[in-house]
């Protein structure tokens, strides 16, 4: 375990993390193994995995299933391109599914290997439209403050939280941000993307993207009438309206993917994690028939936009196993029923501590907040570190969570595996 711990500190630089930290205190947990809802690590403590991970372990650790069907993929054919004119039957057969599961208009996929390559790949297929239909100046992307949408180029720039613009500089020019619902409400936030889509000029906007829940932002869930607003908005400005559903795709939020809590249909969706529950890498772009009639008669020549690994066959095969499993275990379902518990229990807590303020979950995505005052929600300063305290004492208690602490914020955040029972919730 030491000789690990030196290792660790020596030769891996860890994502998202002190690497001050790291070297002052080496990495804490080393996971050995997973099963269904918990995690082992090398001292074999057992701890709940009440994050899912990364929000991405929908169906739990250790499913045996899964772990068969990659290796009989692998032996049959582990890898072959989906360039050009290759194609293969995995790929095929998951592109065919997804557009199956999603909203009725979205029906052509183009594979990744995880969420920020499909946000990145959301914005430069979208640039390509507006192109091929002569408009390149139709080019910048809004997002929302608090949104989170990855790390690679453009997606770090769609991310509305400064620190990851913070730590090498704006990566890229062209994205801009408006306010998050959460706190501002329907009328002046959409009051906000239209200021901003004016004052940069309506004739140079190619996509709005938010997340139907912005999760990495503290599960900030907008009001029910908020998307219905952004998606007359953006038929307004003739605007394409992306919907990042990598964390809330594939049942995260007691439906299959998190638009259909609000019965709005997006243009283009981003989809990742859950889509194989994170047992091997899978991300992806769904497009519009509208978009993708005008790609297929309007593109010339090569779409010189492709990843390695996009279809890859391993993890295509994973990805419709997983979800079958979803779909024969009612996961979907049990998200449903299971966040309400979870919400109960949300609820027990505010009413027993004095410093809990708002609860709330959709699904099993859910946090609370903490405050000085419940009354007012006056925040804690942040030098308290409530939250990282709280996270800690929930560690020792042996359930893993995460929290939220931008702009002097203490979330507590909950994001279970959706094969949780009721026995479990209530020890979560
Ligand atoms: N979009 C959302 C909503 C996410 O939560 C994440 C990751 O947490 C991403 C995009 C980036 O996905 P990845 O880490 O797979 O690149």
């Amino acid at each position: 375990m030491e000789k690990l711990i030196e290792l660790d500190k020596k030769h891996f630089i860890h994502p998202t993390s002190s690497i001050k930290d790291q070297q002052a205190n080496g990495a804490k947990l080393i996971i050995e193994k997973g099963e269904g809802i918990y995690l082992t690590d090398k001292k074999g403590d057992v701890y709940i995995d009440a994050m899912s991970s990364l929000w991405n372990v929908n169906i739990g650790h250790g499913n045996k299933e899964l772990a068969e069907v990659a290796k009989e993929q692998m032996e049959k054919l582990a890898f072959s391109s989906t360039f050009s004119t290759f194609s293969h039957e995995p790929a095929i057969l998951l592109a065919k599914k997804i557009a199956d599961l999603a909203p009725s208009k979205l029906n052509a996929v183009f594979f990744t290997s995880g969420g920020s390559e499909s946000n990145d790949s959301a914005f430069k297929l979208v640039r390509h439209y507006w192109k091929i239909q002569g408009k390149p100046e139709r080019n910048k992307i809004v997002s929302l403050k608090r949104g989170y949408h990855g790390v690679a180029a453009a997606s770090t720039s769609a991310t509305g939280i400064p620190e990851f613009w913070d730590m090498a500089g704006h990566m890229e020019s062209g994205f801009v941000h408006a306010e998050t619902p959460y706190w501002e409400g329907t009328k002046t936030s959409i009051d906000s993307i239209r200021e901003v889509i004016e004052a940069e000029g309506p004739e140079t906007i190619a996509a709005f993207i938010a997340e139907p829940i912005q999760g990495a932002g503290g599960v900030l869930i907008p009001p029910n009438d908020y998307f219905k607003e952004v998606r007359k908005l953006c038929d307004e400005y003739g605007i394409v309206f992306i919907a990042d559903e990598v964390i809330t795709g594939f049942g995260r939020t007691g439906k299959m993917f998190g638009m259909e809590n609000w019965d709005v249909q997006p243009d283009m969706m981003s989809f990742a994690k859950g889509v194989t529950s994170g047992y091997i890498p899978l991300g992806g772009v769904l497009v519009s028939d509208k978009i993708h009639d005008v790609m297929k008669d309007k593109s010339m020549g090569t779409l010189f936009h492709g990843f390695t690994y996009s279809g890859h066959p391993v993890a295509a095969a994973v990805a419709l196993k997983n979800i079958e499993i979803i779909e024969k275990q009612g996961l979907v379902e049990n998200a449903c029923k299971m966040g309400e518990e979870l919400l109960k229990g949300f609820k027990q807590i505010k009413n027993e501590l004095n410093i809990v303020g708002n609860v709330r979950a959709v699904g099993l995505l859910g946090a609370f907040e903490l405050v000085a005052d419940p009354d007012t929600n006056k925040r804690f300063a942040s030098d308290l570190k409530v939250a990282p305290r709280v996270i800690a004492a929930l560690h020792e208690r042996g359930v893993i969570c995460r929290a939220v602490t931008y702009e002097s914020t203490d979330i507590i955040c909950f994001a279970p595996p959706l094969i949780i029972n009721q026995e479990q919730i209530n020890t979560v």
